[in-house]
């Protein structure tokens, strides 16, 4: 019989650009306006078929808050791919990508971790950041790039078989 394949798939990016909600979302297809902050790490399992073969997603949330720091490397540990997440609304969180990548380069466990960069909140009229930027951005790092809402579904299956496309691809 062959080798169930289960993945490792870790959530970052500032904190209120919808990682929670992305989860949510692709998970148990709901969405919440208010949504509680997320404390420490949560976890969730989906299955995904890419290519005609079922492979298990295990996500993980957290708050990324620094009094969660101790969590971090635990975290990032293994895991074979990475959502970096920003809010198309909030120049901030863009601005604040390099940071993240900083954290991958510093805790990721695997050379070759796949990294996806998901554009969150497009149904919002308020767009900060353009379509373009957000390309741009993702092959000057050699990242994937996808946009999406956890609001209105657009973008979230994509994303995660996407994600478990190019991972399944990688060494
Ligand atoms: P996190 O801190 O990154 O986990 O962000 P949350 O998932 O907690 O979301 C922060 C806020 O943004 C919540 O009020 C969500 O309802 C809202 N939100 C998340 N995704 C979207 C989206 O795609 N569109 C809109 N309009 N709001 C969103
Ligand atoms: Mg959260």
């Amino acid at each position: 019989m062959e080798e169930e394949k289960q993945y490792k798939v870790l959530l970052i990016g500032d904190s209120d650009v919808g990682k929670t909600s992305i989860v949510k979302r692709f998970s148990d297809d709901a969405f919440d306006e208010d949504i509680l902050c997320t404390i420490g790490v949560e976890f969730k399992m989906k299955v995904v078929n890419v290519d005609d073969k079922d492979v298990t997603l295990c996500i993980w949330d957290t708050a990324g808050q620094e009094k969660f720091r101790a969590l971090i490397s635990s975290y990032y540990r293994g895991a074979h791919g990475i959502i970096l997440t920003y809010d198309v609304t909030k120049r901030d969180s863009f601005n604040n990508l390099q940071y993240w990548l900083n954290e991958i380069e510093t805790f990721s466990t695997r050379p070759n971790v796949v990294k996806l960069l998901v554009a969150n909140k497009i149904d919002k009229e308020n767009r900060e950041v353009s379509r373009e930027e957000g390309e741009e951005f993702a092959k000057k790092k050699a990242m994937f790039f996808i946009e999406c809402s956890a609001k209105t579904k657009i973008g979230i299956q994509q994303a995660f078989e996407e994600l478990a496309h190019k991972i399944m691809e990688t060494p």
